[in-house]
């Protein structure tokens, strides 16, 4: 029919596999748009799952489409989240084996919405007995609880994940969710004391203020202004269009009583959150002294500590003389960097014995896990106009997911190839692991390089640390820095920065606070006393397992890397799936697509590669069984039934459609096949 639109020129195609072989990074981004056009926000690349974030309720994940996708193949529906969902979920319960769901993208582009809709899919849709029930609400309103303590409105996003997290969700032979555990990575605390402009602090301060109960604000000595609170009002946007606050304290309030919260420790969160932002314009000087002042001091009765010892060491340093100790006291900023650090302190380790409490709450009891999936979602690539510590390592972590994916996306392709006997050629990607060596490596990596400036109290500074740092790398090919770069790069360089070339793009940062950040040092004294708390759960917070005091505790960097390897290690063991989530504008604006931005991103996550990697030799592939299934209809010899070995029903099939011998190769369990436009006349097939 001449002029009119077929279904796959409107609503484009809903696998890239299925393009043309040739296809441009245009016509990538044509059929994306098209589909985004019609809010088909999701498109699939084989078995990988691209989503535009579209930024308006769609209503595609109800109940009744859940159960849609329940148990069907694959590429048998649109694609959805929920497909790949169920996909994995029966892929594990088919293999008994352990997957995880890898979902990435920039901030903003859709990766915790991701996570949470997966995590619904199983708690609904999964077979449940009422005894799990339990595990299952748990399990879904850590979400709102996490979210509160570890989001924050940012200015790529107004509920970004400033936290990074893992979690298992663990199966039993059944296919039941008997339950759950969460890995929490680097906090962001730093938010907890400064904010940039038009940026939050953590979600959970703004709740509590404007939410809490009276009686409970009277409590713990907080007013309902967050105007009050000068660690609130910082970034000078308290209150956010799309956020209640108050609303948002009701759920979460509700949701700490399921995951087993008790009023104590309910009160102790709170406690704990209402400490750390009132510590505010409560330093004065007096004769270059600083004291505190009565409302802190009422703070520090609620830890449960010795007023005096902790005013003492919020003030002054002991000095230890030769038979006495004196004090001596701190000049303001020197105390206003004891109190910042307290204040995080309080807050990073309240978040820790949070996120442990979660888990005692999802602990499978029975111990009848058999297998689990995996979800991780953390903090997406993030460029600011100033980018600091916090970013370099937010960065460094994207880097190392990209160094996975493409370890995981070759290796598996490879296997797969040998595994079924069939030969392949190689796709050149873009191998990012230069930048991870260029921040991890030992001795010469950005990390080590900082953590030997840690070690020279007194004598290294932020500056020192860049000098260091351009003595080792220049002539890194992704490392630059004023002096080190030619004329017309130095124009865009001040001095104190440095600037990573990193797989999704430039990045300049400013070394300023990155020494101290690094460090993060809490003053001996305090962490003592707050080790003497008569309040359990402080104490519990600031146990430590550094406690002798005289080894010096792992730099912040360091941490992060360790853990980032641990993760690395525990996603290697299990079977990868994948979610690229893209960003549709920077404005946050439903229905409005971006080219350039969209291309940038499917540029840098590397999504044209993936694209001829599953090309390389076959575009596509597909078990025996289910392909019979799905186009038995086109052969009188399979049609409706085909009673031998579904691989020789195939062969009948293709022979029948006219594939030539060139055309497909017959694996061990799939059928390869070489172009999509072979595919496509087998679909078009049924329109005849
Ligand atoms: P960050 O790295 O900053 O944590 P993120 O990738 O986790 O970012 P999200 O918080 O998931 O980003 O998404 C940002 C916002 O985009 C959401 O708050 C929501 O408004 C919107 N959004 C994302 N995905 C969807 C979706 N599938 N449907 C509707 N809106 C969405
Ligand atoms: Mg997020």
């Amino acid at each position: 029919m001449e002029g009119a639109l077929t279904a796959r020129d409107r609503v484009g195609i809903q696998d890239f596999v299925l393009l043309d072989a040739h296809t441009s990074e245009t016509a990538f981004l044509d059929n994306l748009k098209k589909r985004f056009s019609e809010d088909l926000i999701y498109t699939y690349i084989g078995t990988l799952l691209v989503s535009v974030n579209p930024y308006k309720e769609l209503d595609i994940y109800s109940k009744k489409q859940m159960d849609i996708y329940m148990g069907v193949n694959f590429f048998e529906l649109p694609p959805h989240i929920f497909a790949l969902a169920d996909n994995a979920y029966h892929t594990m319960l088919a293999e008994a084996n352990n997957h995880f769901i890898l979902i990435s993208g920039e901030s903003g582009a859709g990766k915790t919405e991701a996570s949470k809709k997966i995590l619904q899919y199983y708690a609904v849709s999964c077979p449940s007995t009422t005894l799990l029930d339990n595990v299952r609400d748990r399990m879904l309103l850590s979400n709102p609880v996490l979210e509160a303590f570890g989001n924050s409105k940012t200015l790529k996003n107004d509920n970004s994940s400033r936290f990074g997290k893992y979690m298992d969700i663990q199966f039993d032979i059944q296919g039941d969710a008997v339950g759950g555990h969460i890995l929490g990575y680097l906090l962001e605390k730093s938010r907890v004391v400064h904010q940039n402009h038009r940026e939050r602090n953590f979600h959970i301060f703004y709740q509590l203020v404007k939410g809490g109960e009276e009686d409970l604000l009277h409590q713990l000595g907080l007013e309902s202004n967050c105007q009050h609170y000068s660690y609130l009002v910082q970034g000078e946007c308290a209150n956010v269009a799309s956020i209640n606050d108050k609303n948002d304290w009701k759920t979460v309030r509700n949701a700490l009583s399921v995951i087993e919260f008790d009023e104590r420790d309910i009160q102790v969160s709170c406690c704990h959150t209402a400490c750390a932002n009132s510590f505010c314009d409560d330093i004065h000087s007096i004769a270059y002294c600083a004291i505190l002042c009565p409302t802190t001091l009422y703070i520090i009765f609620l830890l449960g500590v010795n007023v005096q010892v902790l005013q003492e060491g919020l003030t002054s340093r002991k000095i230890e003389a030769k038979t006495d100790e004196v004090l001596s006291p701190f000049t303001v900023d020197h105390a206003i960097y004891a109190r910042d650090a307290l204040a995080k302190a309080i807050y990073g380790r309240t978040f820790t014995w949070l996120v442990n409490k979660i888990n005692d709450s999802m602990e499978n009891k029975d111990s009848s896990c058999k297998t689990v999936i995996g979800l991780l979602d953390i903090y997406g690539f993030e460029v600011f106009y100033v980018n600091s510590f916090e970013q370099f390592c937010i960065n460094y972590c994207n880097e190392k997911l990209q160094q996975l994916f493409i370890q995981l996306t070759l290796k598996s392709e490879q296997e797969e190839y040998e595994a079924e006997n069939i030969g392949w050629e190689p796709v050149q990607f873009f191998n990012n692991k230069i930048i991870c060596d260029l921040v991890e490596e030992k001795h010469r990596g950005i990390i080590s390089v900082l953590d030997e400036e840690c070690l020279r109290p007194g004598e290294a500074t932020d500056l020192t640390f860049l000098e260091r740092l351009e003595e080792k790398l220049d002539s890194h090919p992704h490392f630059v820095t004023h002096k080190l770069a030619d004329k017309k790069t130095r124009k865009t360089l001040e001095r104190g920065d440095f600037r990573l070339l990193h797989y999704a793009g430039e990045v300049t940062y400013c070394v300023v606070g990155f020494l101290s950040k690094n460090n993060d040092l809490l003053y001996r004294n305090i962490k003592d006393v707050m080790r003497q708390s008569k309040n359990t759960i402080v104490r519990e917070c600031f146990a430590s397992k550094e406690s002798d005091g005289r080894r010096r505790p792992e730099t912040v960097a360091s941490q992060f890397k360790s853990s980032l390897l641990g993760l690395t290690d525990i996603l290697m063991s299990k079977e990868p799936w994948y979610v690229r989530c893209l960003k549709s504008n920077e404005s946050q604006q439903p229905g409005q697509f971006d080219d350039v931005l969209v291309r940038h991103q499917v540029k840098y996550l590397g999504l044209m590669e993936h694209l001829r990697v599953r090309r390389a030799g076959f575009a596509y592939r597909c078990r025996y069984d289910v392909f019979l299934q799905r186009y038995k209809p086109l052969c009188p010899a399979t049609w409706p039934y085909w009673r031998g070995v579904a691989a020789e029903g195939v062969e009948v099939l293709v022979q029948h459609l006219g594939y030539l011998p060139d055309e497909y190769k017959m694996g061990r369990t799939k059928i390869f096949i070489r172009h999509p436009r072979t595919l496509f006349a087998t679909e078009d097939a049924f329109e005849v």
